[in-house]
Protein backbone atom coordinates (compact mmCIF):
# COMPACT_ATOMS: atom_id res chain seq x y z
CA UNK A 1 0.00 0.00 0.00
CA UNK A 2 1.40 3.10 -0.75
CA UNK A 3 1.34 6.26 1.79
CA UNK A 4 -0.73 9.29 0.98
CA UNK A 5 0.39 11.49 3.33
CA UNK A 6 3.28 13.12 5.37
CA UNK A 7 3.96 10.55 8.00
CA UNK A 8 3.99 12.54 11.55
CA UNK A 9 4.08 15.72 10.91
CA UNK A 10 4.83 16.01 14.41
CA UNK A 11 7.06 14.11 16.03
CA UNK A 12 7.15 10.88 18.51
CA UNK A 13 8.76 8.98 20.67
CA UNK A 14 9.69 5.60 19.76
CA UNK A 15 8.94 2.57 23.63
CA UNK A 16 11.15 0.19 23.64
CA UNK A 17 10.26 -1.75 26.93
CA UNK A 18 8.86 1.07 28.30
CA UNK A 19 4.89 1.48 29.61
CA UNK A 20 2.87 4.56 29.18
CA UNK A 21 3.04 4.74 32.75
CA UNK A 22 6.87 5.07 32.29
CA UNK A 23 6.56 7.71 29.80
CA UNK A 24 4.21 9.42 31.64
CA UNK A 25 6.77 8.80 35.17
CA UNK A 26 9.51 10.18 33.14
CA UNK A 27 7.49 12.94 31.96
CA UNK A 28 6.09 14.47 35.39
CA UNK A 29 9.83 14.27 36.58
CA UNK A 30 10.62 17.06 34.24
CA UNK A 31 12.07 19.97 35.71
CA UNK A 32 8.97 22.61 36.04
CA UNK A 33 6.44 20.02 35.20
CA UNK A 34 3.08 20.93 36.06
CA UNK A 35 0.82 21.12 33.46
CA UNK A 36 -1.76 18.32 32.49
CA UNK A 37 -0.84 16.49 29.07
CA UNK A 38 -1.86 13.71 27.10
CA UNK A 39 0.24 10.33 26.11
CA UNK A 40 -0.96 9.29 22.99
CA UNK A 41 -0.20 5.81 22.11
CA UNK A 42 -0.23 5.15 18.01
CA UNK A 43 0.59 1.64 18.63
CA UNK A 44 -2.79 1.04 20.18
CA UNK A 45 -4.85 3.25 17.13
CA UNK A 46 -2.80 0.47 14.91
CA UNK A 47 -4.39 -1.86 17.17
CA UNK A 48 -7.77 -1.10 17.00
CA UNK A 49 -7.15 -1.07 13.29
CA UNK A 50 -6.19 -4.30 12.98
CA UNK A 51 -8.47 -5.57 15.09
CA UNK A 52 -11.44 -4.04 13.35
CA UNK A 53 -9.81 -5.53 9.69
CA UNK A 54 -10.30 -9.45 11.80
CA UNK A 55 -13.51 -9.00 13.11
CA UNK A 56 -15.45 -6.98 10.82
CA UNK A 57 -13.31 -8.09 7.45
CA UNK A 58 -16.21 -6.91 5.53
CA UNK A 59 -17.28 -3.58 7.03
CA UNK A 60 -14.49 -0.45 5.28
CA UNK A 61 -13.87 2.25 9.09
CA UNK A 62 -14.58 5.88 7.73
CA UNK A 63 -13.43 7.26 10.68
CA UNK A 64 -15.55 9.64 12.56
CA UNK A 65 -13.19 12.93 12.76
CA UNK A 66 -14.97 14.71 15.23
CA UNK A 67 -14.54 12.17 17.39
CA UNK A 68 -10.91 13.34 17.79
CA UNK A 69 -9.24 15.13 15.02
CA UNK A 70 -5.75 15.71 16.29
CA UNK A 71 -3.49 15.65 13.02
CA UNK A 72 -1.68 12.52 14.40
CA UNK A 73 -4.30 10.31 14.66
CA UNK A 74 -5.68 11.61 11.17
CA UNK A 75 -2.29 10.64 9.44
CA UNK A 76 -1.63 7.29 10.47
CA UNK A 77 -5.53 6.80 9.69
CA UNK A 78 -4.85 7.99 6.22
CA UNK A 79 -1.55 6.34 6.08
CA UNK A 80 -3.64 2.93 7.08
CA UNK A 81 -6.22 3.36 4.31
CA UNK A 82 -9.76 3.91 6.07
CA UNK A 83 -11.67 6.36 5.08
CA UNK A 84 -13.14 9.60 6.89
CA UNK A 85 -16.56 10.65 8.14
CA UNK A 86 -16.90 14.35 7.91
CA UNK A 87 -19.45 16.47 9.09
CA UNK A 88 -18.49 19.81 7.99
CA UNK A 89 -15.96 21.52 5.48
CA UNK A 90 -13.22 22.13 7.94
CA UNK A 91 -13.22 18.62 8.68
CA UNK A 92 -13.23 17.81 4.95
CA UNK A 93 -10.58 20.26 3.97
CA UNK A 94 -8.44 18.42 6.22
CA UNK A 95 -8.65 15.36 5.40
CA UNK A 96 -8.21 16.38 1.56
CA UNK A 97 -5.07 18.21 3.01
CA UNK A 98 -3.69 14.95 4.25
CA UNK A 99 -3.45 13.57 0.35
CA UNK A 100 -6.48 11.32 1.07
CA UNK A 101 -8.80 10.70 -1.97
CA UNK A 102 -12.08 12.30 -2.18
CA UNK A 103 -13.43 8.64 -2.49
CA UNK A 104 -12.72 7.62 0.90
CA UNK A 105 -14.51 11.04 2.16
CA UNK A 106 -18.58 10.19 3.47
CA UNK A 107 -19.90 13.75 4.30
CA UNK A 108 -22.12 12.34 7.17
CA UNK A 109 -24.34 15.12 7.96
CA UNK A 110 -27.72 15.13 6.97
CA UNK A 111 -28.25 18.88 7.89
CA UNK A 112 -25.53 20.92 6.02
CA UNK A 113 -24.97 24.21 5.41
CA UNK A 114 -25.51 25.32 1.88
CA UNK A 115 -21.82 26.77 1.40
CA UNK A 116 -20.47 23.42 3.15
CA UNK A 117 -22.55 21.80 0.01
CA UNK A 118 -21.24 24.42 -2.36
CA UNK A 119 -17.28 23.42 -1.07
CA UNK A 120 -18.46 19.75 -1.18
CA UNK A 121 -19.23 20.18 -5.04
CA UNK A 122 -16.24 22.42 -5.71
CA UNK A 123 -14.01 19.69 -4.03
CA UNK A 124 -15.85 16.82 -5.58
CA UNK A 125 -16.53 15.16 -2.43
CA UNK A 126 -19.88 13.54 -3.88
CA UNK A 127 -20.46 11.12 -1.29
CA UNK A 128 -23.08 12.53 1.44
CA UNK A 129 -26.17 11.73 3.72
CA UNK A 130 -29.54 12.56 4.22
CA UNK A 131 -32.80 12.40 6.22
CA UNK A 132 -35.19 15.02 5.08
CA UNK A 133 -36.51 16.58 2.25
CA UNK A 134 -35.34 20.16 2.39
CA UNK A 135 -32.03 18.68 2.04
CA UNK A 136 -33.02 17.29 -0.90
CA UNK A 137 -33.98 20.27 -2.38
CA UNK A 138 -30.59 21.93 -1.28
CA UNK A 139 -28.46 18.99 -2.72
CA UNK A 140 -30.33 19.33 -5.80
CA UNK A 141 -29.27 23.33 -5.87
CA UNK A 142 -25.85 22.89 -5.25
CA UNK A 143 -24.45 19.49 -5.84
CA UNK A 144 -27.46 17.60 -8.29
CA UNK A 145 -24.44 14.95 -8.91
CA UNK A 146 -23.69 14.00 -5.48
CA UNK A 147 -24.04 10.49 -4.27
CA UNK A 148 -26.84 10.36 -1.72
CA UNK A 149 -26.96 8.16 1.59
CA UNK A 150 -30.45 8.07 3.01
CA UNK A 151 -30.03 7.39 6.50
CA UNK A 152 -32.43 5.82 8.58
CA UNK A 153 -33.83 6.37 12.09
CA UNK A 154 -32.80 2.95 14.28
CA UNK A 155 -32.10 3.95 18.08
CA UNK A 156 -30.23 1.64 20.68
CA UNK A 157 -32.55 1.71 23.53
CA UNK A 158 -29.44 2.29 26.15
CA UNK A 159 -26.93 4.58 24.06
CA UNK A 160 -24.14 6.80 26.10
CA UNK A 161 -25.75 9.52 23.62
CA UNK A 162 -28.84 8.96 21.62
CA UNK A 163 -28.70 10.79 18.36
CA UNK A 164 -32.42 9.38 17.30
CA UNK A 165 -33.96 12.03 18.27
CA UNK A 166 -32.13 14.46 15.94
CA UNK A 167 -31.47 12.54 12.73
CA UNK A 168 -33.10 9.68 10.44
CA UNK A 169 -36.04 9.65 9.21
CA UNK A 170 -38.37 7.02 10.31
CA UNK A 171 -38.12 3.71 7.94
CA UNK A 172 -41.78 3.70 7.62
CA UNK A 173 -41.38 7.44 6.03
CA UNK A 174 -38.26 6.74 3.85
CA UNK A 175 -40.42 5.80 0.67
CA UNK A 176 -41.78 9.43 0.56
CA UNK A 177 -38.42 10.78 1.02
CA UNK A 178 -37.07 8.26 -1.63
CA UNK A 179 -39.87 9.30 -4.28
CA UNK A 180 -38.61 13.19 -3.84
CA UNK A 181 -35.38 12.23 -4.43
CA UNK A 182 -36.43 10.24 -7.56
CA UNK A 183 -38.61 13.46 -8.71
CA UNK A 184 -35.82 15.80 -8.54
CA UNK A 185 -33.93 13.70 -10.37
CA UNK A 186 -31.22 12.78 -7.50
CA UNK A 187 -29.12 9.93 -6.80
CA UNK A 188 -29.48 7.97 -3.95
CA UNK A 189 -26.81 4.99 -2.97
CA UNK A 190 -27.11 3.37 -0.44
CA UNK A 191 -28.49 3.44 3.35
CA UNK A 192 -26.93 4.67 6.54
CA UNK A 193 -28.03 4.53 10.34
CA UNK A 194 -26.06 5.33 13.37
CA UNK A 195 -27.84 2.95 16.07
CA UNK A 196 -26.59 5.66 18.77
CA UNK A 197 -22.68 6.35 20.10
CA UNK A 198 -21.99 4.36 22.87
CA UNK A 199 -24.35 1.67 21.84
CA UNK A 200 -24.87 -0.77 24.60
CA UNK A 201 -26.73 -3.27 22.72
CA UNK A 202 -25.09 -4.90 19.90
CA UNK A 203 -28.17 -6.93 19.10
CA UNK A 204 -29.64 -3.47 17.66
CA UNK A 205 -27.41 -3.81 14.27
CA UNK A 206 -29.29 -6.67 13.38
CA UNK A 207 -32.50 -4.74 13.79
CA UNK A 208 -30.78 -1.98 11.48
CA UNK A 209 -29.33 -4.04 9.34
CA UNK A 210 -32.87 -5.66 8.33
CA UNK A 211 -34.39 -2.12 8.29
CA UNK A 212 -31.57 -1.14 5.56
CA UNK A 213 -32.06 -3.89 3.93
CA UNK A 214 -36.07 -2.99 3.11
CA UNK A 215 -35.23 0.44 2.32
CA UNK A 216 -32.55 -1.01 0.00
CA UNK A 217 -35.78 -2.85 -1.78
CA UNK A 218 -38.00 0.42 -1.83
CA UNK A 219 -35.19 2.45 -3.52
CA UNK A 220 -34.79 -0.17 -6.24
CA UNK A 221 -38.48 -0.71 -6.84
CA UNK A 222 -37.97 3.62 -7.40
CA UNK A 223 -35.05 2.75 -9.68
CA UNK A 224 -32.22 3.52 -7.94
CA UNK A 225 -29.46 1.06 -7.72
CA UNK A 226 -27.86 0.97 -4.25
CA UNK A 227 -24.69 -0.46 -3.53
CA UNK A 228 -23.72 0.77 -0.13
CA UNK A 229 -24.64 0.07 3.21
CA UNK A 230 -23.13 2.41 6.13
CA UNK A 231 -23.83 0.63 9.42
CA UNK A 232 -22.77 4.28 11.73
CA UNK A 233 -20.69 4.44 14.78
CA UNK A 234 -21.53 3.18 18.66
CA UNK A 235 -18.81 0.29 19.01
CA UNK A 236 -16.64 0.97 22.10
CA UNK A 237 -13.43 2.12 22.52
CA UNK A 238 -12.18 1.90 25.82
CA UNK A 239 -9.57 -0.54 26.58
CA UNK A 240 -11.86 -2.73 29.07
CA UNK A 241 -14.17 -3.41 26.02
CA UNK A 242 -14.38 -5.61 22.89
CA UNK A 243 -15.08 -5.87 20.00
CA UNK A 244 -16.35 -9.42 19.86
CA UNK A 245 -20.40 -9.29 20.53
CA UNK A 246 -20.99 -6.61 17.62
CA UNK A 247 -19.01 -8.15 15.41
CA UNK A 248 -20.50 -11.52 15.73
CA UNK A 249 -23.88 -9.95 15.57
CA UNK A 250 -23.45 -7.46 12.57
CA UNK A 251 -21.68 -10.08 10.64
CA UNK A 252 -24.69 -12.64 11.04
CA UNK A 253 -26.80 -9.53 10.34
CA UNK A 254 -24.69 -8.83 7.03
CA UNK A 255 -25.13 -13.02 6.09
CA UNK A 256 -28.27 -13.10 6.36
CA UNK A 257 -29.66 -9.54 4.79
CA UNK A 258 -26.47 -8.44 2.87
CA UNK A 259 -24.73 -11.77 1.95
CA UNK A 260 -21.39 -12.38 0.41
CA UNK A 261 -21.10 -11.77 -3.26
CA UNK A 262 -24.67 -9.21 -3.12
CA UNK A 263 -22.52 -6.51 -4.47
CA UNK A 264 -23.07 -4.08 -1.86
CA UNK A 265 -20.43 -2.38 -0.12
CA UNK A 266 -20.23 -1.99 3.32
CA UNK A 267 -18.53 0.83 5.39
CA UNK A 268 -19.01 1.94 9.30
CA UNK A 269 -18.30 5.06 11.29
CA UNK A 270 -16.50 4.28 13.88
CA UNK A 271 -15.27 7.17 16.01
CA UNK A 272 -14.47 6.27 19.46
CA UNK A 273 -13.76 2.64 19.10
CA UNK A 274 -10.68 4.04 17.01
CA UNK A 275 -9.27 6.82 19.47
CA UNK A 276 -11.03 6.08 23.10
CA UNK A 277 -8.09 4.13 25.02
CA UNK A 278 -5.04 5.68 22.85
CA UNK A 279 -5.27 8.89 24.92
CA UNK A 280 -3.88 8.85 28.67
CA UNK A 281 -4.51 12.06 30.77
CA UNK A 282 -2.42 12.92 33.59
CA UNK A 283 -3.20 15.83 35.59
CA UNK A 284 -1.96 17.00 38.86
CA UNK A 285 -3.33 18.10 42.33
CA UNK A 286 -2.53 21.87 42.16
CA UNK A 287 -4.97 21.76 45.53
CA UNK A 288 -6.58 20.20 47.81
CA UNK A 289 -9.25 21.18 50.99
CA UNK A 290 -9.68 18.88 53.80
CA UNK A 291 -13.30 18.70 55.70
CA UNK A 292 -13.27 17.93 59.20
CA UNK A 293 -16.31 17.53 61.32
CA UNK A 294 -17.71 19.36 64.10
CA UNK A 295 -15.02 16.91 66.48
CA UNK A 296 -12.18 17.93 64.40
CA UNK A 297 -11.47 14.54 62.52
CA UNK A 298 -11.22 14.29 58.76
CA UNK A 299 -14.62 13.39 56.82
CA UNK A 300 -13.38 14.06 53.30
CA UNK A 301 -11.05 15.60 51.05
CA UNK A 302 -11.42 17.97 47.83
CA UNK A 303 -9.01 17.76 45.61
CA UNK A 304 -8.33 20.50 42.94
CA UNK A 305 -6.49 19.58 39.09
CA UNK A 306 -5.69 21.22 36.32
CA UNK A 307 -8.04 20.22 33.74
CA UNK A 308 -11.65 19.99 33.93
CA UNK A 309 -15.09 19.67 32.62
CA UNK A 310 -14.38 22.90 30.77
CA UNK A 311 -11.18 21.53 29.33
CA UNK A 312 -10.22 17.72 28.51
CA UNK A 313 -13.62 16.21 30.80
CA UNK A 314 -15.93 18.36 28.88
CA UNK A 315 -16.74 14.65 28.10
CA UNK A 316 -18.51 14.00 31.31
CA UNK A 317 -21.15 16.81 30.36
CA UNK A 318 -21.46 16.19 26.68
CA UNK A 319 -20.84 12.70 25.85
CA UNK A 320 -21.90 11.42 29.46
CA UNK A 321 -18.35 9.74 30.12
CA UNK A 322 -17.78 8.30 33.40
CA UNK A 323 -14.37 8.81 34.50
CA UNK A 324 -12.25 7.05 36.54
CA UNK A 325 -8.07 7.87 37.86
CA UNK A 326 -5.41 6.05 39.31
CA UNK A 327 -2.70 7.57 40.97
CA UNK A 328 0.90 7.75 39.13
CA UNK A 329 2.74 6.87 42.61
CA UNK A 330 2.17 3.29 43.73
CA UNK A 331 0.55 4.28 47.50
CA UNK A 332 0.80 1.29 50.36
CA UNK A 333 -3.04 0.48 50.21
CA UNK A 334 -3.22 -0.46 53.72
CA UNK A 335 -3.61 3.89 54.73
CA UNK A 336 -6.94 5.18 55.86
CA UNK A 337 -8.83 6.05 52.86
CA UNK A 338 -11.14 8.87 52.79
CA UNK A 339 -13.90 9.46 50.67
CA UNK A 340 -12.97 12.27 47.87
CA UNK A 341 -13.88 14.53 45.31
CA UNK A 342 -12.10 15.49 42.53
CA UNK A 343 -12.78 19.59 40.94
CA UNK A 344 -11.59 21.57 38.06
CA UNK A 345 -9.60 24.49 38.13
CA UNK A 346 -12.19 26.89 37.10
CA UNK A 347 -13.85 29.35 39.31
CA UNK A 348 -17.60 27.09 38.14
CA UNK A 349 -19.03 25.37 40.98
CA UNK A 350 -20.09 23.00 37.73
CA UNK A 351 -16.49 22.26 37.31
CA UNK A 352 -16.31 18.88 39.29
CA UNK A 353 -14.46 15.55 37.78
CA UNK A 354 -15.77 12.53 40.25
CA UNK A 355 -18.34 13.65 42.72
CA UNK A 356 -17.14 10.63 45.10
CA UNK A 357 -14.49 7.84 45.17
CA UNK A 358 -12.33 6.43 47.64
CA UNK A 359 -8.56 7.68 48.15
CA UNK A 360 -5.90 7.89 50.80
CA UNK A 361 -4.68 11.16 51.43
CA UNK A 362 -2.49 12.58 48.82
CA UNK A 363 -0.49 15.57 48.89
CA UNK A 364 -0.94 18.48 46.61
CA UNK A 365 1.95 18.00 43.40
CA UNK A 366 1.14 14.28 43.56
CA UNK A 367 -0.33 13.39 39.65
CA UNK A 368 -3.49 11.34 38.76
CA UNK A 369 -3.60 9.49 35.51
CA UNK A 370 -6.68 8.71 33.23
CA UNK A 371 -6.97 5.88 30.97
CA UNK A 372 -9.31 6.02 27.98
CA UNK A 373 -9.36 9.74 27.36
CA UNK A 374 -9.14 10.04 23.87
CA UNK A 375 -12.83 10.06 22.15
CA UNK A 376 -15.05 13.49 22.64
CA UNK A 377 -12.83 15.09 24.82
CA UNK A 378 -9.78 17.74 23.61
CA UNK A 379 -12.06 18.40 20.16
CA UNK A 380 -15.10 20.22 22.56
CA UNK A 381 -12.43 21.46 24.77
CA UNK A 382 -12.14 25.59 25.75
CA UNK A 383 -9.65 27.38 27.64
CA UNK A 384 -12.46 28.80 29.59
CA UNK A 385 -10.87 31.10 32.95
CA UNK A 386 -7.31 31.28 31.11
CA UNK A 387 -6.33 27.19 31.56
CA UNK A 388 -4.79 25.80 28.64
CA UNK A 389 -5.53 22.59 26.75
CA UNK A 390 -3.34 19.94 27.29
CA UNK A 391 -0.22 19.36 24.95
CA UNK A 392 -0.41 15.52 23.73
CA UNK A 393 2.85 13.65 23.53
CA UNK A 394 2.82 11.07 20.78
CA UNK A 395 4.39 7.50 21.31
CA UNK A 396 4.84 4.45 18.96
CA UNK A 397 6.23 1.27 20.12
CA UNK A 398 8.86 0.00 18.40
CA UNK A 399 7.07 -3.11 16.83
CA UNK A 400 4.54 -0.60 15.84
CA UNK A 401 6.80 1.39 13.69
CA UNK A 402 8.86 -1.86 12.19
CA UNK A 403 4.98 -3.15 11.19
CA UNK A 404 4.14 0.39 9.78
CA UNK A 405 7.37 0.58 7.60
CA UNK A 406 6.94 -2.71 6.33
CA UNK A 407 3.46 -2.62 5.55
CA UNK A 408 3.93 1.37 4.31
CA UNK A 409 6.88 0.86 2.30
CA UNK A 410 10.06 3.16 2.43
CA UNK A 411 7.74 6.52 2.24
CA UNK A 412 8.08 6.31 6.38
CA UNK A 413 11.01 7.86 7.51
CA UNK A 414 12.24 7.88 10.58
CA UNK A 415 13.80 11.45 10.09
CA UNK A 416 11.59 13.37 12.26
CA UNK A 417 13.03 11.21 15.39
CA UNK A 418 16.60 13.39 15.02
CA UNK A 419 14.27 16.82 14.78
CA UNK A 420 12.18 15.74 17.98
CA UNK A 421 15.34 16.43 20.52
CA UNK A 422 15.91 19.96 19.27
CA UNK A 423 12.72 20.53 18.85
CA UNK A 424 11.42 19.07 22.30
CA UNK A 425 14.32 21.10 24.23
CA UNK A 426 13.42 24.10 22.55
CA UNK A 427 9.83 23.91 23.42
CA UNK A 428 11.43 23.08 27.03
CA UNK A 429 13.41 26.32 27.31
CA UNK A 430 9.98 27.60 26.30
CA UNK A 431 7.87 26.01 28.75
CA UNK A 432 10.49 26.45 32.04
CA UNK A 433 10.82 30.16 30.67
CA UNK A 434 6.53 31.08 30.93
CA UNK A 435 6.48 28.48 33.89
CA UNK A 436 8.79 30.48 35.84
CA UNK A 437 6.91 33.58 35.44
CA UNK A 438 3.68 32.17 36.19
CA UNK A 439 4.54 30.47 39.48
CA UNK A 440 6.27 33.54 40.55
CA UNK A 441 2.88 35.39 39.97
CA UNK A 442 0.61 32.64 41.26
CA UNK A 443 2.89 31.90 44.58
CA UNK A 444 0.52 33.46 46.87
CA UNK A 445 -2.28 31.83 45.77
CA UNK A 446 -1.06 28.67 45.73
CA UNK A 447 0.20 28.92 48.86
CA UNK A 448 -2.69 29.68 50.80
CA UNK A 449 -5.02 26.96 48.80
CA UNK A 450 -2.54 24.07 49.32
CA UNK A 451 -2.56 25.31 53.11
CA UNK A 452 -4.94 23.04 54.29
CA UNK A 453 -2.79 20.20 54.31
CA UNK A 454 -1.43 18.68 57.12
CA UNK A 455 1.81 17.83 57.37
CA UNK A 456 2.95 14.09 58.51
CA UNK A 457 5.85 14.04 60.42
CA UNK A 458 9.25 14.03 58.45
CA UNK A 459 12.14 16.16 57.50
CA UNK A 460 11.93 19.13 55.02
CA UNK A 461 14.39 17.08 53.17
CA UNK A 462 12.42 14.32 53.23
CA UNK A 463 9.43 15.85 51.68
CA UNK A 464 11.39 17.93 49.06
CA UNK A 465 13.34 14.74 47.61
CA UNK A 466 10.03 12.92 47.77
CA UNK A 467 8.34 15.29 45.17
CA UNK A 468 8.74 14.50 41.42
CA UNK A 469 8.25 18.43 41.33
CA UNK A 470 8.09 21.27 43.35
CA UNK A 471 6.60 24.87 43.56
CA UNK A 472 7.36 27.79 45.06
CA UNK A 473 3.72 27.99 47.69
CA UNK A 474 5.01 24.80 48.52
CA UNK A 475 8.26 25.53 49.13
CA UNK A 476 7.07 28.44 51.42
CA UNK A 477 4.16 25.91 53.10
CA UNK A 478 6.64 23.68 54.20
CA UNK A 479 9.26 26.02 55.05
CA UNK A 480 6.79 27.64 57.52
CA UNK A 481 5.79 24.70 59.12
CA UNK A 482 9.05 23.08 59.38
CA UNK A 483 10.81 23.99 62.71
CA UNK A 484 14.41 24.39 62.64
CA UNK A 485 16.14 24.08 59.12
CA UNK A 486 14.62 26.89 57.35
CA UNK A 487 12.42 29.78 58.21
CA UNK A 488 9.81 32.11 56.64
CA UNK A 489 11.30 35.75 56.60
CA UNK A 490 8.95 38.44 57.76
CA UNK A 491 8.91 39.20 54.05
CA UNK A 492 7.86 35.86 52.73
CA UNK A 493 11.04 34.78 51.20
CA UNK A 494 13.36 31.92 52.38
CA UNK A 495 15.92 31.84 54.60
CA UNK A 496 18.69 29.70 55.47
CA UNK A 497 17.49 26.60 53.47
CA UNK A 498 18.82 23.51 52.89
CA UNK A 499 17.92 21.63 49.50
CA UNK A 500 19.56 18.11 49.11
CA UNK A 501 18.57 18.23 45.20
CA UNK A 502 20.52 20.47 42.94
CA UNK A 503 17.56 20.67 41.34
CA UNK A 504 15.24 22.08 43.80
CA UNK A 505 17.37 24.53 44.55
CA UNK A 506 18.19 25.61 41.38
CA UNK A 507 14.16 25.89 40.99
CA UNK A 508 13.54 27.94 43.74
CA UNK A 509 16.43 30.39 42.74
CA UNK A 510 15.03 30.77 39.03
CA UNK A 511 11.37 31.78 40.43
CA UNK A 512 13.27 34.50 42.16
CA UNK A 513 12.46 32.99 45.42
CA UNK A 514 15.62 34.19 47.17
CA UNK A 515 15.19 38.25 48.53
CA UNK A 516 17.72 41.06 46.80
CA UNK A 517 21.41 39.91 47.07
CA UNK A 518 20.64 36.74 48.90
CA UNK A 519 20.56 34.62 45.00
CA UNK A 520 23.65 33.09 45.49
CA UNK A 521 24.10 29.49 45.56
CA UNK A 522 26.08 27.92 48.83
CA UNK A 523 27.75 24.50 48.28
CA UNK A 524 28.63 23.04 51.71
CA UNK A 525 31.62 21.56 49.50
CA UNK A 526 32.92 24.97 49.24
CA UNK A 527 33.66 27.05 46.54
CA UNK A 528 35.54 24.81 44.54
CA UNK A 529 33.59 22.80 44.63
CA UNK A 530 31.87 20.79 40.67
CA UNK A 531 28.15 21.00 40.71
CA UNK A 532 28.42 17.33 40.08
CA UNK A 533 30.12 16.65 43.56
CA UNK A 534 27.60 19.37 45.43
CA UNK A 535 24.98 17.15 48.05
CA UNK A 536 23.83 20.23 49.78
CA UNK A 537 22.74 23.44 48.94
CA UNK A 538 21.53 26.18 51.15
CA UNK A 539 19.89 29.75 50.43
CA UNK A 540 20.70 33.12 52.25
C1 LIG B 1 -20.57 10.85 15.93
C2 LIG B 1 -20.84 10.08 14.72
C3 LIG B 1 -20.13 8.90 14.48
C4 LIG B 1 -19.16 8.30 15.47
O1 LIG B 1 -19.86 7.66 16.48
P1 LIG B 1 -19.12 6.72 17.56
O2 LIG B 1 -20.22 6.28 18.43
O3 LIG B 1 -18.11 7.56 18.25
O4 LIG B 1 -18.50 5.60 16.85
C5 LIG B 1 -20.37 8.25 13.30
N1 LIG B 1 -21.25 8.73 12.39
C6 LIG B 1 -21.94 9.87 12.58
C7 LIG B 1 -22.86 10.34 11.53
C8 LIG B 1 -21.76 10.58 13.76
O5 LIG B 1 -22.47 11.69 13.96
Amino acid sequence: MKLECNFFAGSARILNEETITDVIKEKTREFGQEDPFFVMDVGDIVQKIKVWKLKLPRVKPFYAVKCNDHPTVLEILAALGTGFDCASKTEIQKILELGVDQSRIIFANPCKPASHLRLAAKLQVPLMTFDNETELHKISAYYPEAKLVIRIRVDAPDAQCPLGMKFGVLPADAGALLATAQTLGLNVVGVAFHVGSGCGDSTIYHEAISSAKMIFEEAEALGFSPHLLDIGGGFPGTSSSSLDEFAENINKALDEFFPEGCGVEVIAEPGRYVVASAFTLATNIIAKREVNDDAGSLTSVMYYINDGVYGSFNCILYDHQDVHPVMLQERNNKKPHFTSSIWGPTCDGLDQVVSKMSLPRLPCGEWLVWPDMGAYTLVSAGTFNGFPLPKVMVVIPHHTWLYLEEHLGNNVSMSFLGAQNEEECLAHDQHEAEGSAALTVNAASHYSTCAAKTLEPTTLEDYVSQLTFIDIGEIRYWARLIQGGAGLGGDGTLENMVFSNREHHQAVSLLGFFPEGHGEHHCSAGPSCKDSEATMYTSG
